[in-house]
């Protein structure tokens, strides 16, 4: 046997267990062993049964004195009773309805016990304890390794239906000791001295039957930074392929650039022409860019975009630009349509409606044309910049030329749809599309260098003059009133206001599964629009917008709070990204609590676009520490960055979009938060790659690594 094998050659393993492991991805050996307990039941103090406490969870060791089944006359439940007696004193235990336990336990066995002490009518006994049958014979010695679900540290594995910790421990533990010091090491010597890390073979023995529980911490920590390694060096391996292809070089055209600058309304901020800079220079070189362009909410992502943009149409090359919803293209449409009139620059939203593509509209006066027709006109070239959302990825998409993709709102997107978007764009000589990616989710540095690995970084860190800063209040359940008269106040004055409403814990339905087509937030958002509209402010006008809503009805919404037809606009968070409505200046968000501080940051950043005072209020009726010190980070914090640090201690880095998706595993995950650990085990990873950029001196590494490959997916 090796860690190879097949479960199916475990003996003791029936066809019913089989499909169970089969059904959590378990077929190997080696699967089995890296099925990781989710925690431990420490039972490694057995007492004298003389010093049991009440109400305290107690492991025992005796002899059974007696033992039988009776049967409650009320509640018709099946009690198996027994007494079991040490060198100190005898005590009852009682198991509830397990009436078999009369066949596996007899007067006369040894037995080891581990449960709570409960107090019945006849005096103290232990209820319902985990049982461990002991060798008969007193000349057999036992050791404490050989306990399995008692007198030890006891793991327990993630619940899962018709597979117990007990029947995991009871296959596991002969497995384990036949592979003892027989699993092959992945990681190389040098770095697991360098990093005092458990070997492998101790590393699985230890997590899974731990001496101690600092062991098993041990244990973990080689795992993590097994786990860890493992991504940094999928990322930095793809960032080495995408060095070596080519793609089409796009070069600076100045006289232009500076056209389009002076045409803006506004003057440039410098951290927006620096970004600019690092993106022309890259965009000149004959290998695609892969830039990822991080800015705050409303730093002015969009100028960037369309400046790189420009120069590749001027360059003769096509340009399409994808965005996460229906509202925002339609947005960038009309941003992008306005910024670049004084250019002829031909621009096309490709709308989608149900799931057929339906219209295209084009520059100066808007032009609808067939789906049909605006395909064929990108594939002719004869459009420039096409704009749209995920049906831009569609097979029947084509392109003459395409030299940049944009992709808005990246964190919304997977890797795999940034993949495919690109090579919708290769071309004959397979040249590939630069690509530039923006995202306003504050990620530090080094995460950002992780999850997005493969690409380079330009950061927007500055924000357009004459910006106020919003002002930010927690509002309690007593302060709800007087905050609806504030806000009535401000509607008075010709302004906007946001209601965003919670995001509801889907019910399950019947089958047991989620709330897939989110009925739930649509119910969240139907009745506060009734509150407002019939109770709080009858004299004002209110709309409603949810993500389940047909995309025209959507626009028309939009429309009429953008041009003030609207007072409120009640919502789910579908506006958290990108909308732009200078007008509003207040945002109101309900049960603020089930937010992360990302999502909460990027719903403040829905406000405060104008030079008008805005103000972003979060109710909530709770009053929990965790939840204040969590809200208060958001008022505290200017900075999205410190934010998101600080959310990535509070709330772990599985809150952050993009990385959810990946499926990465939990230890991974967990320490994912842990930013030096990162930078260390990335520094390992180059350095090694520098050493073997194959990683062929590394055979059973690069094994592991493509295994891990397969089961991950990076979208
Ligand atoms: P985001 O980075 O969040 O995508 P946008 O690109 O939507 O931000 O820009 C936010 C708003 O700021 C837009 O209304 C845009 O016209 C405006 N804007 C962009 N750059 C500047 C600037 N340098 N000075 C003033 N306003 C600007
Ligand atoms: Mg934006």
């Amino acid at each position: 046997m090796d860690i190879n094998t097949s479960i199916e050659q475990i003996e003791r393993v029936g066809p019913i267990y089989l499909k169970r492991l089969k059904k959590l991805g378990i077929n190997t050996i080696s699967d089995l062993i890296f099925h990781f307990p989710s925690h431990y039941e420490d039972f490694s103090n057995i007492i004298p049964i003389l010093q049991v406490k009440l109400n305290e969870t107690s492991c025992l060791q005796g002899e059974i004195l007696e033992i039988k089944n009776t049967r409650t006359w009320k509640k018709k439940m099946f009690l198996t009773q027994a007494i079991v007696q040490d060198k100190s004193g005898a005590i009852k235990i009682i198991w509830f309805n397990q009436p078999y336990l009369t066949k596996i336990l007899k007067s006369g066995d040894k037995v080891c016990l581990a449960g709570k002490i409960v107090l019945g009518k006849s005096g103290l006994y232990l209820s319902n304890p985990i049982y461990e049958k002991l060798p008969p014979s007193s000349d057999i010695k036992y050791f404490r390794t050989d306990f399995i679900h008692t007198g030890r540290i006891v793991p327990v594995y993630p619940e899962t239906e018709g597979l117990s910790s007990r029947w995991l421990r009871m296959i596991l533990k002969p497995i384990l000791e036949r592979l003892r010091y027989k699993i092959p090491e992945t990681l190389p010597e040098k770095i697991r001295k360098e990093n005092e890390l458990l070997g492998i073979s101790e590393a699985i023995w230890q997590v899974h039957f731990p001496n101690s529980k600092k062991l098993a911490e041990k244990a973990k920590e080689r795992f993590a930074f097994e786990e860890l390694f493992l991504i940094e060096l999928s990322v930095l391996k793809e960032r080495l392929k995408l060095k070596k292809e080519k793609a089409i070089p796009i070069s600076f055209n100045l006289e232009l650039t500076q056209k389009f600058v002076n045409s803006l309304p506004f003057k440039l901020t410098n951290a927006q022409k620096k970004c600019a800079w690092q993106i022309l220079k890259d965009l000149e070189k004959s290998r695609p860019m892969s830039r990822l362009l991080e800015g705050d909410v409303g730093s002015g992502k969009t100028v960037v975009a369309v400046i790189t943009a420009l120069n590749v149409v001027k360059a003769n090359g096509q340009v399409v630009f994808m965005a996460p919803t229906e509202i925002l293209a339609k947005q960038h449409f009309n941003e992008v349509r306005k910024l670049l009139s004084p250019f002829k620059i031909k621009i096309a939203l490709l709308t989608s409606k149900e799931d057929k593509i339906t219209s295209l509209k084009l520059k100066g006066e808007i032009l609808e044309i067939s789906q049909n027709k605006l395909l064929e006109k990108t594939r002719k070239g004869e459009i420039d910049i096409l704009i749209g959302t995920h049906s831009l990825i569609q097979d029947k998409v084509k392109f003459f030329k395409l030299a940049l993709v944009i992709i808005d709102e990246q964190h919304r997107f997977g890797v795999g749809q940034r993949a495919k978007l690109v090579a919708r764009g290769t071309d004959a000589e397979r040249k590939i599309p630069h690509l530039l990616s923006m995202t306003a989710t504050p990620i530090p540095r080094t995460l950002a260098l992780t999850i997005y690995g493969d690409l380079d970084i330009s950061i927007l860190d500055e924000m357009p003059k004459g910006r106020k800063k919003i002002e930010t209040k927690i509002v309690s359940p007593e302060k709800r009133k007087e905050t609806y008269e504030f806000i009535r106040k401000e509607v008075k004055n010709g302004k906007g206001v946001f209601v965003i409403c919670p995001r509801i814990e889907p019910a399950k339905n019947n089958n047991g599964g989620e709330d897939v087509l989110g009925w739930a937030e649509v119910k969240a958002v139907k009745e506060e629009y009734e509150k407002l509209k019939k109770e709080v402010f009858p004299d004002l006008k209110i709309g409603m917008l949810y993500g389940k809503m047909k995309a025209k009805e959507k626009e028309k919404i939009m429309e009429q709070f953008k041009k003030g037809k609207l007072d409120i606009l009640v919502s789910t968070s579908v506006v958290e990204v990108g909308i732009d409505v200078p007008r509003a200046t207040i945002m109101m968000i309900e049960g603020a609590e089930r937010f992360g501080l990302a999502q909460l940051y990027q719903l403040k950043g829905r406000v405060g676009r104008s030079l008008f005072q805005s103000y972003c209020f979060l109710f909530t009726d709770l009053k929990s520490r965790k939840i204040q010190r969590r809200l208060r980070a958001l008022i505290d914090s200017e900075d999205s960055f410190k934010l998101a640090q600080k959310d990535l201690g509070i709330r772990g880095p599985g809150t952050l979009e993009g990385i959810k998706q990946w499926g990465v595993p939990d230890l991974a995950m967990e320490n994912l938060k842990n930013i030096s650990l990162v930078e260390k085990v990335r520094e390992t990873a180059k350095e090694l790659l520098m050493e073997s950029p194959e990683l062929l001196k590394y055979p059973l590494l690069l094994e592991k690594l493509k295994t891990f490959q397969r089961k991950i997916h990076f979208e």
